[in-house]
């Protein structure tokens, strides 16, 4: 089942030398940090006059955190640390939580995006011989060149379809014998829906892989991915601060994300204490970029939350995994004092049979009380039965649900395509409450 590996020398690096490397590219990184006026005051601010002062990876935790307010009130030129002559690019974020954030790169800084990028893909078994359709946004957003490079370094045939137009996007995939693909997994799933009115059956594409990411998603809906589509689904998890994709990536074994530690230096932290968690403990990882030239970021708070997965990896890469992503820390809910994630929702919509593919949150306020809202989109077929199969479906996703995040929701069921779909990252929570 092994696949070949993109470089052997640093994927399965022992730790000791693994850490050799990170402490020498850390110190490179604060060098290089120190060229912005950010960065000198922040770490005057805590006393640190060079990299000499970091005798150990331990001494990390004497850097101060970078967050994305930092980089919001740093826009657009107050992280650049090299001349403006040599950053030949710039990615800035989606902008889901506010304003976006800017990210510089100079021409081996894109080198070494591509590089990651394409160790991720060698490492779900892809090569040369396959053909890559890249079905995210070609613009600022890092999921269309991010993704693009790394498949032409492995060698794929690439094609560009950037997102959105599915028709098109399904007569591509069929006239190239497609084999591997990289979407949302929640435009993936729309796209499968529409499979059908485009008369194009799964018999006639050649899919074997996708690539998923960008958004939170749960274990159930990857399963729902691999058993429509008939393939394998691997998780992948980047943002713009850190490049874009290239950060996190299954293996073949899909036994979490190897994150790329002689790239990352990563921590997961108690986001209210401030304080490293215990092994396997969820909290907010927090990203040290170690090659990077024109944005180097130090101890950046991604908002993401996750844990560790202890033990090894089949494969024997020593870079550690991350499990996957339960959703960022400004996403969770508070519905009458109850906290809840998005992802729990999902999970439960996705183990039910009779749900299709798309779903909404809402919630709304009503008088003293909040009113959550899920309605998802059920089986077509299912509208044409009897009324009262359809009450005790809405009651028992209701049940279900209540049992999963103690708050019992108002379930409506949608006919299929009735549900506004996005072709970048999905919408899936409307909060209608007055914000105070
Ligand atoms: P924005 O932060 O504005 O959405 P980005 O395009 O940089 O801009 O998106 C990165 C964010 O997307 C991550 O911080 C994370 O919240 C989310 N994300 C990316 N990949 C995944 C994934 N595989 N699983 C869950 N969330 C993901
Ligand atoms: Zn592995």
């Amino acid at each position: 089942m092994n696949a070949p590996v993109w470089n052997p020398a640093v994927e399965f690096m022992e730790r000791e030398a693994l850490e050799r490397l990170q402490l020498a590219n850390l110190r490179m990184t604060v060098a290089q940090a120190l060229k912005t006026p950010f960065y000198q005051r922040r770490l005057a601010e805590v006393g640190l006059t060079g990299p000499e002062d970091l005798a150990s990876l331990r001494d990390l935790h004497h850097l101060p955190y970078t967050t994305k307010d930092d980089l919001r009130e740093a826009y657009p030129y107050g992280l650049l640390a090299v001349d403006r002559e040599q950053a030949v690019r710039l990615h800035t974020s989606s902008g889901t939580t506010g304003m976006p954030t800017v990210i510089y790169h100079t021409r081996r800084d894109l080198d070494g995006w591509t590089e990651l990028v394409a160790r991720c893909i060698a490492a779900t078994g892809a090569t040369a011989r396959d053909v890559f359709q890249n079905m995210t946004n070609y613009g600022l957003f890092t999921g269309g060149l991010g993704l693009h490079y790394g498949a032409e370094r492995v060698g794929m045939l690439v094609i560009p379809a950037s997102s959105g137009n599915t028709s098109r996007q399904i007569q591509l995939m069929k006239n190239f014998g497609v084999t591997v693909v990289h979407a949302t997994p929640s435009y993936l799933l729309h796209l499968h829906s529409a499979l059908a009115a485009e008369g194009v059956s799964l018999d006639q594409l050649r899919l074997q892989k996708a690539f998923i990411g960008a958004e939170p998603h749960s274990e159930q809906t990857r399963r729902k991915i691999e058993e429509l589509f008939r393939i394998k689904a691997y998780n992948s998890y980047g943002l713009s601060e850190m490049n874009g994709p290239g950060v996190a990536f299954e293996c073949l074994h899909q036994t979490g994300l190897h994150l790329w530690e002689d790239a990352y230096l990563l921590e997961i932290i108690d986001p209210r204490r401030l304080q490293p968690c215990a092994e396997e403990e969820t909290g907010e990882i927090v990203l040290t970029t170690l090659q990077r030239q024109a944005t180097p970021l130090l101890r950046y708070r991604t908002r993401d939350l996750s844990h560790l997965v202890s033990g090894h990896c089949p494969c024997g890469r020593s870079h550690r995994r991350l499990a996957r992503i339960k959703g960022r820390s400004d996403d969770m809910l508070i519905i009458n004092g109850v906290n809840l994630f998005p992802s729990q929702i999902e999970e439960v919509l996705m183990k039910t049979p009779e749900v299709s593919t798309n779903y909404l949150i809402q919630i709304e306020k009503r008088g003293a009380m909040d009113r959550l809202a899920v309605k998802t989109e059920i089986d077509a077929r299912l509208f044409t039965g009897n009324p009262r199969a359809l009450d005790d479906l809405r009651e028992r996703i209701s049940e279900l649900l209540r049992s999963a995040i103690l708050v019992k929701p108002v379930v409506e069921l949608h006919e299929p395509g009735s549900l506004p779909v996005s072709e970048g990252k999905a919408k899936r929570v409307v909060d209608l409450r007055p914000a105070f």
